[in-house]
């Protein structure tokens, strides 16, 4: 079997991180810096964390925004992280701005505040136990539409969710030592979309 194709969304943020995780499980990886970028064969589409305002920016600049929209809706697996799951969400909590909204979540910025603007957890995602999971400036997922299972959660608040070729998290599970969560990705979300 080939290996999956990965691109990482490579405009702005904490997305060399996710390369070297992806690279480590032996898939091969590219940067989607600019539109020619689309050309590549693509099994998987990472968005990663930084600052959503920015990146939702420079995707329209660059017109990515509309072609990656389209591949998301028409199954393309994606794994968003921190600022890449408030391009997903559906809604914004007091704020019009929607990106992609493709994911029926609804996502409140910088919810943790500034003075807990980072901390780190354990806990299950899925059934994986003892994930450590740091957050940076992280949102929080307010709400979900009903076919939307959330995998972990912290104080009762979900941290990361599934929908159909869709993974989000609040966290950043690309800058611990684990590769578990990216395992997880290309398990249940990528190799069952690019081996049929
Ligand atoms: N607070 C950032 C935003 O709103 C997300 C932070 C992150 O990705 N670490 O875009």
């Amino acid at each position: 079997m080939r290996k999956p194709q990965i691109a990482i969304l490579a405009l702005q943020g904490a997305f060399i991180e996710h390369s070297r995780m992806f690279s480590r499980l032996g898939a091969d990886v590219f940067e989607i810096r600019q539109f020619a970028d689309l050309e590549h064969q693509c099994d998987a589409l990472i968005l990663p964390g930084g600052e959503s305002t920015a990146q939702g920016k420079l995707l329209k600049e660059l017109e990515l925004f509309e072609p990656l929209k389209q591949r998301i809706i028409s199954g393309l697996p994606v794994m968003a992280t921190c600022a890449g799951i408030i391009l997903l969400a559906e809604k914004l909590c007091d704020d019009d701005t929607v990106h992609f909204g493709t994911l029926p979540v609804t996502v409140r910025r910088n919810a943790y505040g500034r003075q807990l603007g980072s901390f780190y957890t354990e806990g299950n995602f899925g059934d994986i136990p003892n994930v450590t999971m740091p957050f940076i400036r992280a949102p929080q997922i307010a709400g979900y539409g009903e076919n939307v299972s959330v995998l972990s959660s912290h104080n009762g608040v979900p941290t990361a969710v599934c929908f159909e070729n869709q993974l989000a998290m609040t966290f950043h599970p690309e800058i611990t030592e684990h590769t578990d969560i990216h395992e997880y990705f290309l398990k249940n979300i990528v190799i069952p979309y690019y081996s049929v």
